[in-house]
């Protein structure tokens, strides 16, 4: 069982790696890193972004009908991402398909209108994507604002976050790699 990254043509170029070695030290494995062979789904005109659900219900007809599932896998795009119900969101986790998805769209300083900073995205693309993977581990939201595991409603409050895991959730985390 492995756990891939789909690194999106329409992500940035060039933070894939830092972003594949960082994820992988906090889950405590290796992190492979693939071009995302996924067409991206969902697109919704009116307004101007893509669904993530449909994305990731895309993601499990093409590539886990064809090599099966087994791998978890975490897909990073460049557009902006939505929910029904929600105005955006940063990631979403499937975790019955092992499937993931981030958008690195409002994780750039740019959208912000502020100077942009390659390591602010890249902090932030590493605590979304190890926070979506440990949904797929099976680990829920947390209450400690500083965990990867807790669900930020804005950038400063994922600003805030740390790229560790709370002592709790690390526990968690080292109950659910038992299985594999
Ligand atoms: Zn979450
Ligand atoms: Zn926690």
């Amino acid at each position: 069982m492995s756990f891939l990254i789909f690194w999106d043509s329409t992500s940035p170029q060039g933070l894939q790696i830092p972003v594949a070695q960082a994820i992988g030290a906090i889950l405590g494995t290796h992190v492979e890193l693939q071009e995302n062979p996924v067409m991206l789904r969902g697109f919704d005109g009116a307004r101007g972004q893509y669904n993530a659900s449909h994305i990731l219900t895309g993601m499990q007809d093409i590539y886990t009908r064809k090599y099966g599932i087994g791998d978890y896998i975490l897909i990073i795009v460049g557009k902006d991402l939505y929910i029904p119900g929600r105005d955006f969101v940063f990631g979403l986790a499937r975790p019955s398909i092992r499937a993931g998805i981030v958008s690195t769209t409002r994780l750039n300083n740019q959208y912000y209108q502020r100077k942009s900073d390659m390591y602010d995205t890249i902090d932030r693309v590493v605590k979304e994507g190890s926070h979506e993977f440990c949904h797929m581990l099976g680990l829920d939201h947390c209450r400690n604002s500083e965990c990867i595991m807790f669900c930020p409603s804005t950038l400063d409050e994922l600003d805030r976050k740390r790229k560790t895991l709370c002592p709790a959730c690390q526990r968690k985390l080292k109950a659910a790699k038992r299985y594999f």
